[in-house]
């Protein structure tokens, strides 16, 4: 078999030294890698360059398209953007897959059977990562959701869950409240599922699913869920499974993908040999898979789960009574060469075959625009404004409002607080003022928007944004406001 290239960056803190343990376990279980190193993260960051990535790093990713990556340390202070979100997105790592697994009786865990797989949407939603100090009072983030970007995912957690023999997928949102960005990634949920009879499907309301997770992780297989709701939850999910310590993740796209450990950098035990290697381990052995070399990934992984049984563990996973050996990074990662060719005795020892290896299952993705109709049917304008009652707002608005338009409501925070708002209604001094056409269901131009921000801006108002309001199909593209 040919030597795979692969791209490997050693991160800072701990990142060295679990990547140096790593790669000792595969050249010693016969993996046949090529690696070419690139530089990332804090060196280069303090280096002047703010994405923590020099230029030439990337045609290296994008040459081997393999990439092992060690934790990295984001220096503290405003204005370097996280690596880690850079990568994801500019390579298109569109699928963040993190298997949470207990090894009850030897890692202290409530959850002895527990095994599930978190598959986090990696490249939109709040991490888009569009934010906005509109006023003195107010901050924005942008959320965003988008069709291919959720069909993408969907599809790739019904994929993984066939390819994986897994039974279930479960999806995770909260569209009782964000009926549009969620009920979106809900609606398409539905929509993939029905493409596939062989799996179960269900949906739950973030909250209480995360509650019934914690609780009774076994009622769950695959997990499939946009991104902030994922990355929270795959942390909870690999610290009860035992420790964020022990979980590796895929990050998966369709020409490149990334494998890392979920922890961080832990700068504080640095150096010193301390550090459990099994996190980067496990992600490395879910690069082997994707690969293409199961035989490798399978000897590296038996004999990880023979170390974890046989009680040689690293101080974040000894406990007195269950482990045997407390061992640094250099003397673990040693423990599984030494058993590389054993299997587990007690835990269930794993066997991948080659349908396992990673595919894109992005085939049937929308990538046209479809021929929806859209109707601008009237705009939001925000205002920064701290002068006075909703009333006189609404007052001085409707002075001003041209003849086509009406000044159909103001609502500050998502509340209608013009016409009628209720007087105990907290106003910040961000308000949004929404015109519409005076002929009920009747569409707008941009022209009319034009002027009427024209007439605003006369009257003097300081406006920070406007939203246009559309009609797809008919259907309304707006969320109502509570009180509406
Ligand atoms: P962390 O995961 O680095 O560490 C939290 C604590 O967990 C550590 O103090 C340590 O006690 C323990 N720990 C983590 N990994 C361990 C291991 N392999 N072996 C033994 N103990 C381990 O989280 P943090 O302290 O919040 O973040 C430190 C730095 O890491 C920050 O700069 C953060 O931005 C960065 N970070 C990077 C990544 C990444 O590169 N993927 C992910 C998360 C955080």
């Amino acid at each position: 078999m040919p030597s795979v290239p692969i791209t490997v960056a050693y991160g800072d803190g701990i990142g060295p030294e679990i990547m140096e343990a790593t790669l000792h376990i595969l050249k010693e279980a016969g993996a046949k890698l090529d690696i070419e190193k690139i530089d990332i993260g804090e060196k280069v960051y303090l280096a002047g360059n703010t994405s923590g990535i020099e230029p030439s790093a990337w045609d290296s990713l994008r040459t081997t398209k393999v990439f092992l990556k060690a934790p990295i340390t984001t220096p503290q202070g405003g204005g370097y953007k996280s690596l880690n979100v850079t990568v994801r997105k500019t390579l298109g790592l569109y699928a963040n897959v993190r298997p949470c697994v207990s090894y009850h009786p030897f890692i202290q865990t409530r959850h002895p059977n527990m095994d599930v797989v978190i598959v986090r949407e990696n490249e939109e939603d709040l991490y888009a990562g569009i934010e906005y100090r509109q006023t003195d009072q107010v901050m924005q983030c942008l959320k965003i959701i988008s069709r291919p970007g959720s069909e993408k995912i969907v599809r790739y957690a019904f994929e993984f869950a066939r390819r994986h023999n897994r039974k279930k997928v479960t999806c995770f949102t909260k569209d009782n409240i964000m009926k549009l960005t969620d009920g979106l990634f809900h609606k398409v949920f539905n929509e993939i599922a029905a493409e596939y009879p062989d799996v179960e499907n269900e949906h739950w309301i973030v909250d209480i699913g995360a509650a019934k997770m914690a609780d009774t992780p076994n009622a769950f297989d695959v997990i499939v869920m946009p991104n902030l709701y994922g990355d929270i939850l795959s942390d909870v999910a690999a610290q009860i499974a035992g420790s964020v310590g022990l979980a590796g993740s895929a990050n998966i796209g369709e020409n490149i993908s990334m494998f890392e450990a979920i922890h961080g950098s832990a700068p504080r035990r640095a150096g010193q040999n301390l550090a459990n290697p099994s996190g980067l381990l496990l992600g490395a052995i879910m690069m082997l898979v994707h690969i293409g070399q199961t035989n490798n990934a399978e000897k590296v992984h038996n004999a990880w789960l023979r170390t974890i049984e046989d009680g040689v563990h690293t101080y974040d996973i000894f406990k007195e009574g269950i482990s045997k050996q407390k061992v640094g990074t250099k003397e673990f990662a040693q423990a599984v060469v030494d058993r590389l060719g054993k299997r587990p005795q007690t835990l269930k020892p794993v066997a991948y075959k080659q349908r396992d290896v990673e595919g894109v299952y992005s085939e049937t993705i929308v990538k046209e625009r479809s021929d929806t109709k859209k109707d601008l049917v009237g705009v939001d304008v925000f205002l920064d404004w701290l002068k006075g009652s909703p009333d006189n707002l609404g007052e001085a608005l409707t002075k001003i409002t041209p003849e086509h338009l009406r000044l159909y409501m103001i609502s500050n925070r998502g509340v209608r607080v013009w016409p009628g708002g209720a007087a105990e209604t907290f106003c910040s001094d961000q308000w949004r003022c929404r015109f519409m056409s005076r002929e009920k269901g009747t569409a707008i131009s941009h022209k009319q928007i034009i002027e009427l921000l024209g007439r605003v801006e006369s009257a003097g108002f300081d406006f920070i944004k406007i939203e246009n309001l559309c009609n797809f199909d008919g259907e309304r593209g707006y969320s109502l406001d509570q009180g509406e």
